[in-house]
């Protein structure tokens, strides 16, 4: 099949981290799920510690999902025109975060690529901060690397990307407030916005420091610029009203503009941005920033997303920090015993291992992860029925369909992986 797969598509995968490139080896054929496993094209189960990275936060194939998405396909899958079902969502999204507008895209780059425009279109400025290790899909703009010394502007982070569309992205380092305070005391007037995911999952969990995610979004306020938070990744998972339920909410501040994706469209292309109302009406058709797409709020994804999010109570939640929980106890204890460096850190029910001392803070701490353990732990894992993400650098995801069987089967897997991940 991979062979297949890489003479039609390049390294055969339809995205990057798919592929086994970080840990060696082939990537597995998925030919159907259903709950917490997947079982690939030789017909070998896994317990799935991917959860397509994050959207199926139900399990695989969940009955009441399935059974709205097919009514949905029998009424035809896109109109080009409003439905019910996108309303049904944006009120479900309005009712759990603090977003009083919501506009529907298909992918969370779309997503973090329309709230800065949006916000480079209502501030007049055009400068971006954004955090090193911080991931908001493939936007140009955020796709950059910090230059040499801090407070200067970005270098593309990959060919293809003009200098001038990374000249105008100021990248900081995370968690780092003297960073921030020097950037807006240098630029501040030409500031739109702050983008951070609302707590990293893309280098791994890196909890924002308590009060951090209030400062940006104060020193923004100060300074007329706009903070965006994106919660593509912790939205609907790091608890009911993602990471902004554990900060914002209790702290009593809310982001100008956030993100969402994964969780909200149920395993279908479905993701938004939204925010405060004066801001949002600055989109086309009520206003001049121009924004759009032909599948936006399709019907069989919003379906999707609203059957995840209404089964999405707080017994779900509990049920993922219990199994949760479990696992990490249990990962501790496997690489304490095996003698390998570990840090275990969490942002409500999502949660990463590093395997280096901790606490890993920012991206250069993250580096520190030891990548060739990881891959040896990675296949003793994989060997043993579990699939691992395949990168270091990521998030371990569940859904409230992994019951104690699955946990067993990545209990009883632990022992031998951290022993391999000691043997490298
Ligand atoms: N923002 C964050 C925080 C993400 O984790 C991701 C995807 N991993 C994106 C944006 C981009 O979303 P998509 O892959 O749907 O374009």
């Amino acid at each position: 099949m991979f062979d297949r797969a890489r003479a039609v598509i390049p390294g055969g995968v339809s995205s990057p981290v798919r592929a086994f490139n970080a840990v060696g080896g082939t990537p597995r054929f998925i030919r159907s799920a259903a709950g917490p496993r997947l079982t690939d094209v030789d017909g070998n189960t896994y317990v799935d510690l991917v959860c397509s990275w994050g959207p199926m936060l139900v399990g695989h194939a969940h009955p009441e999902v399935q059974e709205a998405v097919l009514a949905a396909v029998a009424r035809g899958t896109s109109y080009g025109a409003p439905t019910e079902p996108e309303v049904e969502l944006g009120e479900e999204i309005l009712a759990r975060t603090p977003v009083e507008r919501v506009r529907f895209v298909s992918s969370g780059t779309e997503a973090t690529m329309s709230a800065i425009r949006l916000a480079r279109g209502f501030t007049g400025r055009e400068v971006v901060v954004k955090f090193a290790g911080c991931y908001h899909g493939h936007v140009d703009a955020l796709l950059a690397s910090a230059g040499s010394g801090l407070i200067t502007f970005a270098v593309p982070g990959t060919p293809g990307v003009p200098v001038s569309s990374t000249e105008l992205t100021l990248v900081l380092p995370y968690n780092d407030r003297a960073a921030v305070t020097a950037a807006f005391a240098e630029h501040g007037d030409r500031i739109a916005c702050v983008i951070t995911e609302a707590a990293p999952g893309n280098m791994g969990v890196v909890p924002p420091e308590p009060g951090f995610n209030q400062f940006l979004s104060e020193t923004c306020t100060r300074h007329g610029a706009l903070f965006v938070s994106d919660e593509v990744m912790t939205g609907f998972r790091a608890s009911r009203r993602g990471q902004w339920g554990l900060d914002g909410a209790v702290e009593g501040w809310a982001p100008d503009l956030m993100t969402f994706g994964k969780v909200m469209g149920g395993g279908f292309p479905a993701a938004a941005f939204g925010g405060r109302a004066d801001v949002m009406s600055m989109l086309a058709p009520e206003g001049p920033v121009y924004q759009a797409g032909t599948l936006s709020g399709n019907p069989v994804a919003t379906t999707a997303g609203l059957a995840t999010l209404r089964l999405a109570t707080d017994e779900v939640y509990a049920r993922l920090t219990a199994a949760g929980d479990t696992i990490k106890a249990a990962t501790a204890e496997a690489l304490s015993a095996a003698g390998v460096a570990h840090t275990i850190q969490s942002v409500g029910t999502m949660f990463s291992v590093f395997l280096c001392e901790g606490p890993v803070r920012d991206f250069t701490e993250a580096s520190r992860t030891d990548v060739a353990a990881y891959a040896a732990l990675f296949h003793a894992m994989l060997d043993a029925g579990v699939y691992l993400p395949p990168s270091a650098y990521e998030a371990w995801f569940l859904s409230s369909a992994h019951d104690d069987a699955a946990v067993q089967t990545i209990l009883d897997a632990l022992p031998g992986a951290a022993r391999a991940a000691a043997r490298t």
